[in-house]
């Protein structure tokens, strides 16, 4: 503290999991950051549950990978989703997702998706962040205004009776919905706010599927008449559910919720189950307008908001988190300039874009089914809609259960701190990911000879990987590098698959783990591609 004022270099305004993962990325680089949370950091009520398996290689990268995989539900719990009239009726269709969870790798990615709800997610991140020495947390403190200067803002906080001041180099805003810092700029979002309205209720039943015939499940969906307007989530492996319910009347009056009979509409027979608590929330479709100012940045919900049909809110918030991380750490360290933040919205907003318009897309999708008003009853008629839509929703609806090419495909194309390379962008898949090397892509992952994947060697610095007895002297751009203290290993790479599947000789990889710059021999002019890495060739904002 000086004259009464706090001196940090990152304040965080929210303790989410995105402003957790912020402060676990920075406090991992050393940088000193604040997190000020208004609430006690106790999860009370569950939300996201679905972590991709680009979220699980950032939680690889931090050292938390296992605690999460060890959390939640057992490995072996199966990731099925099921359509059902109610679970004691019949069902219409059913995705197995034999690839998500456990503790296996995947083909094209060390982590495998998993389903572990914030009710433990958010523990293990406040822990590592907690942790780590150069990260605060504050509970019970509210961000409540800013100034921003040319040198640093200064932000008022409060906890209780009492109001600090903090002076920070940046300010992020991770406050959510609420936006507080971004709505303080007066930056809007644009896009659809309020698609519909739910009522989430959670709940504990013990062994729910012995009240039934249908099996383990973590996702049920129930058809009627009316739409699939309602769903269960199983958290745990064990008791704990979340009753989904699309209806205004419940959202505005959750008093009115008789929980008996919804559960027992759902389950097709009377369920003895404990009420923890009900929680209305409302399916969006907005992106921020812009992301920041030279100094303040916004990232997860407070840039984003999409329904949750895919699992997008969470992930594409983390990797806000993992773009920002970096970055931040390496502007204050003076070896990339200011222009490397402006990047965080060239790469980040189109990515967000693209994930809220697939999530309402699955949104829409599944709200405007056309069902059969015989879809419940046992006679010929209902069979034959029950099958009809059975083929359909297998057919149109993998994609919001399967969706690795959306986690790992994303590309920073037109990223003014990539070295295009002049190849056509890939196709943008949705269930299917195709790896590639081409700047500007997530580096694929192949298993090095000592059992690590190539991914491990990505997180601190740049590292440029040189591929098979042919590649030619990696020491110029090394050296031109090391000239603007800019940090970079460089790594060999022999084995012949691994070689292919990077295309290139050279393949630049940032510690983000995104390829920067690709080719089969070093230019005349190294010190370029270095300047363009580090933002030297953007101007700031
Ligand atoms: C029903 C439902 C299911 C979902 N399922 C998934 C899923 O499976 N996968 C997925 O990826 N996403 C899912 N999501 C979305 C996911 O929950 C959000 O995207 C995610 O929580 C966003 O994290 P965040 O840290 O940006 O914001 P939040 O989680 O909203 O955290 C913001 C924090 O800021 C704090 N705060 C607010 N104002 C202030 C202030 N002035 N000062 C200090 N602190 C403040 C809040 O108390 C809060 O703790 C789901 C959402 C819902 C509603």
């Amino acid at each position: 503290m000086a004259n009464g004022v706090t001196e940090t270099s990152v304040l965080i305004a929210g303790g989410g999991p995105v402003g957790l993962g912020l402060a676990v990325d920075l406090g991992r680089r050393g940088v000193p950051c604040i997190v000020v949370e208004r609430n006690d950091g106790v999860i009370r009520h569950p939300r996201a549950t679905a972590e991709n398996a680009r979220t699980m290689e950032f939680f690889r990268r931090w050292g938390i990978a296992d605690a999460v995989k060890n959390a939640g539900a057992p490995p072996d719990f199966p990731h099925t989703v099921l359509y059902v009239t109610n679970l004691n009726g019949f069902e219409i269709a059913r995705f197995d997702r034999a690839a998500h969870g456990g503790k296996q790798a995947a083909e094209t990615s060390p982590e495998r998706p998993q389903r572990v709800n914030q009710l433990w997610l958010d523990p293990i991140l406040q822990e590592l962040a907690a942790s780590l020495p150069s990260v605060s947390l504050r509970y019970g403190c509210e961000f409540t205004a800013f100034i921003e200067r040319d040198d640093r803002i200064v932000a008022s906080v409060t906890a209780g009776d009492s109001r600090e001041e903090i002076a920070a180099s940046y300010l992020i805003d991770c406050t959510g919905i609420r936006g507080a810092v971004r709505r303080s700029l007066g930056v809007e979002m644009e896009g659809r706010a309020g698609l519909d309205y739910n009522l989430s209720i959670f709940f504990k039943l013990p062994e729910l599927w012995t009240y039934h015939d249908k099996g383990k499940a973590a996702l049920h969906f129930f058809v009627d008449a009316n739409g699939i307007k309602r769903n269960l989530i199983q958290l745990d492996g064990r008791e704990l559910w979340r009753f989904g319910v699309c209806d205004q009347t419940l959202y505005e009056h959750p008093e009115l919720a008789d929980v008996g009979t919804l559960l027992a509409e759902a389950i097709g027979r009377p369920v003895p189950f404990e009420l923890i608590g009900v929680s209305p929330w409302t399916a969006h479709d907005l992106v921020a307008t812009s992301y920041g100012t030279r100094r303040v940045f916004f990232a997860g919900d407070a840039a984003h908001l999409n329904p949750p049909d895919g699992g997008f809110g969470l992930n594409t918030g983390m990797g806000d988190a993992v773009d920002l991380g970096w970055k931040l750490s390496a502007v204050l360290a003076g070896w990339a300039s200011p222009g490397l933040l402006a990047s965080y919205e060239s790469e980040r907003r189109p990515v967000a874009a693209r994930n809220v318009r697939q999530s309402t897309e699955n949104h829409l999708r599944a709200a405007h089914m056309a069902i059969e008003p015989t879809i419940a009853e046992d006679s010929p008629a209902g069979a034959a809609a029950r099958g009809a839509l059975g083929d359909h929703i297998r057919r149109v609806q993998g994609r919001t259960f399967i969706s690795d090419g959306t986690a790992l495909g994303y590309v920073y194309d037109g990223s003014p701190v990539i070295c295009p390379d002049g190849t056509p962008p890939p196709e943008d898949t949705i269930m299917e990911y195709h790896p590639t090397s081409r700047p500007g892509a997530r580096a694929p992952h192949a298993w090095l000879a000592d059992g690590r994947s190539i991914i491990d060697l990505f997180g601190t610095s740049y590292v440029l990987l040189r591929f098979g007895s042919e590649a030619p002297s990696a020491d110029p751009l090394a050296a031109a590098f090391r000239q603007r203290g800019v940090p970079v290993r460089v790594e060999s790479i022999g084995d012949p698959a691994t070689s292919a599947l990077y295309e290139k000789r050279l393949v630049l990889v940032r510690p983000d783990g995104h390829v920067a710059w690709r080719a089969d021999a070093i230019p005349e002019r190294p010190d370029r591609i270095v300047d363009v890495v580090r933002g030297a060739a953007v101007a700031a904002r």
